[in-house]
């Protein structure tokens, strides 16, 4: 299934705090995802955000809920974000419901900075499953 018809003129850009850390890149492969430029293996679109699953999984079962808003990384974030954010969590239990793994537990993160491992900067949740995972991670 691809992303084509997530346009990224339904992406909301935002005015810019000087808070914010991070300008938006709107080259980033998550904009192309929801550009259509970049297929992506979805398992949910709705007015607000995308899930897809992760191109390089890191357990049997790993995806990512994307917002459609330019919001660079999870420090980026602020007040007017507070029920998006929400929303991708939602999201993210919601998906793994559909998918069968919330009963066996899983793993949500969002990997804030590159200090963090962030590597691709559109904020995300990763959402992972269906091994044993341990903690403190890595
Ligand atoms: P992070 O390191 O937290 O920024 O996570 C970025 C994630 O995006 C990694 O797990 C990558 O495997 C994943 N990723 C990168 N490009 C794609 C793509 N085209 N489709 C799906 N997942 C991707």
């Amino acid at each position: 299934m691809s992303a084509s018809g997530a346009l990224l003129s339904t992406v909301e850009p935002r005015p810019r705090p000087n808070w914010y850390l991070l300008s938006y890149d709107p080259t980033n492969v998550f904009a192309r995802i929801l550009r259509g430029e970049v297929p992506a293996d979805v398992l949910h679109e709705d007015d607000h955000c995308l899930a897809f699953r992760d191109v390089a999984p890191q357990a049997p079962t790993h995806f990512l809920v994307i917002p459609k808003r330019e919001i660079a990384s999870l420090s980026d974030a602020g007040p007017e974000d507070a029920g998006l954010l929400g929303h991708l969590l939602v999201t993210a239990a919601k998906v793994a419901r559909d998918l069968g793994i919330a009963e066996g537990g899983s793993r949500v993160v969002i990997n804030d900075g590159a200090g963090a491992g962030q590597t691709v900067f559109h904020l995300h949740v990763h959402v992972l499953a269906g091994r044993p995972l341990t903690w403190p991670p890595g």
